[in-house]
């Protein structure tokens, strides 16, 4: 059985030759290592291996194990990948270096406040549903550029990047090429798209960073 610091080489690997592949220059995607539901003892070799870029899903569930472990590794970068409330707007925007999931204008109206009130910004992502699946969060797709306008205008958000999670039993390169012409229709430069079973096509396609949680961490 392969460790997860094992499992981490592997990915990285297979970034590198995704890269290389799509005439990519090396390291021009950045891989997001996503923790949840594992605590900080199985994080920990992973972060001792290196990697300082990770992802979680729940506000709450991050509270309460990257606060000591930021603490501990101050280079840490913390992404939001999972939906927000805006009664925890406070919380992640105190917690998180990227938030992922803007996906709506009372989302954009909250953040703005928080960023105001607590002189500490973010970086930014906007949600694009772009299966447009009912169950599934983030901004349509026919909505999106303006959305992004409006974070913008509106909201003085500096929206840097775009992400989606396409639907689960469809082929992903038709989301994350409609991922990256929205991007560029938006003016904005970074593509978060691909995980664990696609994230080779999502390098293929552009993506700035990948999401990659069980291939690493094991399955959850
Ligand atoms: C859990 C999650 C991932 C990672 O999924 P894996 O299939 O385990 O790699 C990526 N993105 C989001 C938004 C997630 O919630």
């Amino acid at each position: 059985m392969s460790s997860a610091v094992e499992r981490l080489g592997e990915v990285r690997d297979r970034i590198a030759t995704a890269e290389r592949e799509a005439k990519r220059p090396a390291g021009s995607a950045t891989l997001v290592a996503v923790s949840k539901t594992f605590d900080a003892a199985d994080i920990r070799p992973v972060i001792e291996a290196g990697q300082r870029v990770f992802g979680e899903n729940r506000v709450q569930e991050a509270q309460g194990k990257w606060p000591a472990l930021k603490a501990e590794f101050p280079d840490i970068e913390l992404h939001l990948i999972g939906p927000l409330q805006s009664n925890k707007a406070k919380e992640a925007v105190a917690l998180f270096d990227v938030i992922e999931t803007v996906d709506r204008e009372k989302i954009a109206a909250e953040l703005a406040r928080e960023i105001a009130k607590q002189g500490k910004a973010p970086r930014l992502y906007v949600q694009v549903n772009t299966g447009s699946e009912p169950q599934k969060a983030g901004i349509e797709p026919t909505e999106a550029v303006a959305f992004v306008k409006r974070c913008r205008d509106t909201h003085g958000l500096a929206i840097e990047g775009l992400m989606c999670i396409p639907p689960a039993d469809e082929n992903p390169g038709p989301h994350f090429a409609l991922l990256a012409k929205l991007a560029k229709e938006a003016s904005v430069e970074k593509l978060s798209m691909g995980m664990s079973g696609d994230y080779e096509t999502a390098v293929a396609f552009g993506a700035t960073s990948v999401r990659v949680g069980s291939a690493i961490l094991g399955t959850r």
